[in-house]
């Protein structure tokens, strides 16, 4: 479900804003910037509320749109190569650079761990329509972050 901090509760979206300023205005999965884009961050619930997830700090993470469509109530995902499976990145108790790489100069993002390829893959983090995007900010020398 997403949730657009400008339509909640005064606590959430107070909650929400802190977030997004830690996030520095990126989402926390794919690291675009809402500066960039034009849309508002989302608030993603890592554990998906209809799996119990409340909305607590630690279990929301500054989304963009796009990244909290294709997560929706997914918490794991098989990596379809290994066949293993494995939780999905968790942007409270993980770090991006201990999962992910940027790779082809910024314009796509690499798995450096089960962690990271199984959410590259549930995410789409390297879909058409984002490196396209990504090759455009590149050529200005505004993205990777
Ligand atoms: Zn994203």
């Amino acid at each position: 479900m997403i949730i657009y901090y400008r339509s909640c509760v005064l606590d959430f979206d107070a909650f929400a804003l802190q977030i997004i300023l830690n996030a520095q205005y990126r989402c926390e999965y794919c690291k675009t910037s809402s500066k960039l884009t034009g849309m508002p961050l989302t608030m993603e619930h890592i554990i998906p509320r209809s799996l119990g997830g409340s909305d607590d700090l630690l279990n929301l993470a500054a989304a963009c749109y796009r990244c909290n469509e294709f997560k929706g109530a997914k918490v794991s995902e098989i990596d379809l190569q290994t066949s293993q499976s494995s939780r999905l990145f968790n942007p409270r108790t993980d770090l991006w650079i201990d999962h992910f790489i940027w790779i082809n100069g910024g314009i796509q993002i690499a798995g450096t761990s089960l962690i990271g390829d199984v959410t590259l893959i549930a995410l789409r983090l390297n879909n058409k329509d984002i490196v396209a995007a990504r090759a455009l900010w590149v050529s200005f020398d505004w993205h990777p972050p």
